[in-house]
C-alpha cells in the first residue's frame, strides 16, 4: 500500500536558520499520525511543507502519490486546519462554508448538500445563520474542520487542533477526528499535548529542534523504555528535584522499591508518554 505522505531528507531554512533538519518519514494511509514536540520544534513548519503552504529548502515530499510541486492535485486530496483561525468573522457560519465550496468549484446543489451535511456533522447546523464572531473558540475550530471536509479530502492535516480549548470542546474534536478516521480518512496532526497523542494517535513522531528524535507507537516506546517508573525525590524539600528510573515492568519497579531499606521520597507508577519524552529530550513539554 502506498504511503499517504512520504518525506525524504527534508530540510527547511529560514534565512540562515535551520528549523527542520533531514526529516524522513512515511505516514500510512488510514492512520492517525501525531507529530509531538515542544514549541519551536518545527511541527508547524513540517505541516506547512506537507500541505504545500511553504516549500522545503531541500529534500523530497510526496502527498497522496503526488510530488509536492503538483500543488493543485494535492489540494484536491487534502484538507487543512491551521492553528490560526482563518474564518471570515464578518460572514455567517453558512456563508463561510459557501465561500469555501465556491473556491473548490462545487456545483450549487452539491455544495448546499455538503454544507448541510458537514455543519450537521460538527453540530453547528443550529448556528448556521450566526456570524462567526458569535461563536466560541471550540465552535470556530469545528467550523474550520467542517470547511476542510467540504471537498471530501483523503488526508486531513490539523495543526494543534485543540490548543486553547476547554475540556468539553477538546473531547468533541477528538471524537470528530476519530469518527473521520473510522470512515477511512488519514489524519496528520501536530500537538504538544501528551494526552491528545495518547487518546488519538496510532503512531507518534517526536520532534525536537527540527529533528525527528523518535518514531513509533505508544506500545513500542514503552517496550523500548520500560513500563514501570521509580520516582525519587532528591535534595532538600524546599529545593527538591526528581530522579526517574525506568524498569521493564511496573512489577519490576515495585520489587526494586520493596528491596530498599529507606523508601522515603520514593514512589512507583506506570510510565507515560511524558516520561519518555523527558527521557529523550531532557526537558518538559510545556
Ligand atoms: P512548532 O510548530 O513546533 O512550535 P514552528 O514550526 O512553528 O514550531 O517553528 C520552528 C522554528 O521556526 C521556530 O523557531 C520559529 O520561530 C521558526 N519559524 C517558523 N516560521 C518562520 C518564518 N516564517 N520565518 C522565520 N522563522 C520561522
Amino acid at each position: 500500500m502506498n504511503s499517504a505522505v512520504c518525506l525524504q531528507n527534508v530540510c527547511k531554512h529560514y534565512n540562515d536558520r535551520s528549523v527542520v533538519q533531514g526529516l524522513s518519514l512515511d505516514i500510512q494511509n488510514g492512520e492517525i499520525f501525531g507529530l509531538l514536540g515542544p514549541n519551536g520544534a518545527g511541527k508547524s513548519t513540517t505541516i506547512r511543507m506537507m500541505t504545500t503552504l511553504t516549500q522545503p529548502t531541500q529534500g523530497h515530499i510526496q502527498v497522496a502519490n503526488y510530488s509536492i510541486d503538483q500543488i493543485q492535485d494535492i489540494k484536491r486530496k487534502i484538507g487543512v486546519v491551521l492553528q490560526q483561525i482563518s474564518l471570515d468573522p464578518d460572514l455567517t457560519v453558512w456563508e463561510n462554508m459557501e465561500f469555501h465550496g465556491r473556491l473548490h468549484h462545487l456545483p450549487k446543489s452539491l455544495r448546499q448538500e455538503r454544507i448541510h451535511r458537514y455543519l450537521d456533522y460538527v453540530d453547528l447546523l443550529p448556528r448556521q445563520t450566526d456570524s462567526v464572531r458569535q461563536l466560541s473558540g471550540g465552535m470556530m475550530r469545528r467550523l474550520q474542520i467542517a470547511r476542510a471536509l467540504l471537498h471530501q479530502p483523503e488526508i486531513l492535516f490539523l495543526d494543534e487542533p485543540t490548543v486553547g480549548l476547554d475540556p468539553q470542546s477538546r473531547r468533541r474534536i477528538w471524537e470528530i477526528i476519530q469518527e473521520l478516521n473510522h470512515q477511512g480518512m488519514t489524519i496528520v496532526l501536530t500537538t504538544h499535548y501528551m494526552e491528545e497523542v495518547e487518546a488519538l494517535c496510532d503512531r507518534i513522531g517526536i520532534m525536537d529542534q527540527g529533528q525527528l528524535i523518535a518514531l513509533g507507537t505508544l506500545a513500542t516506546f514503552k517496550q523500548d523504555h520500560g513500563e514501570g517508573l521509580l520516582v525519587k525525590q532528591v535534595g532538600a524539600t524546599n529545593r527538591s528535584q526528581w530522579e526517574y528510573q525506568f524498569f521493564p515492568t511496573l512489577a519490576a519497579a515495585q520489587a526494586y522499591l520493596d528491596q530498599q531499606c529507606d523508601r522515603v521520597g520514593m514512589m512507583v507508577r506506570p510510565v507515560n508518554l511524558e516520561d519518555i519524552f523527558v527521557e529523550l529530550t531532557g526537558r518538559n513539554l510545556d
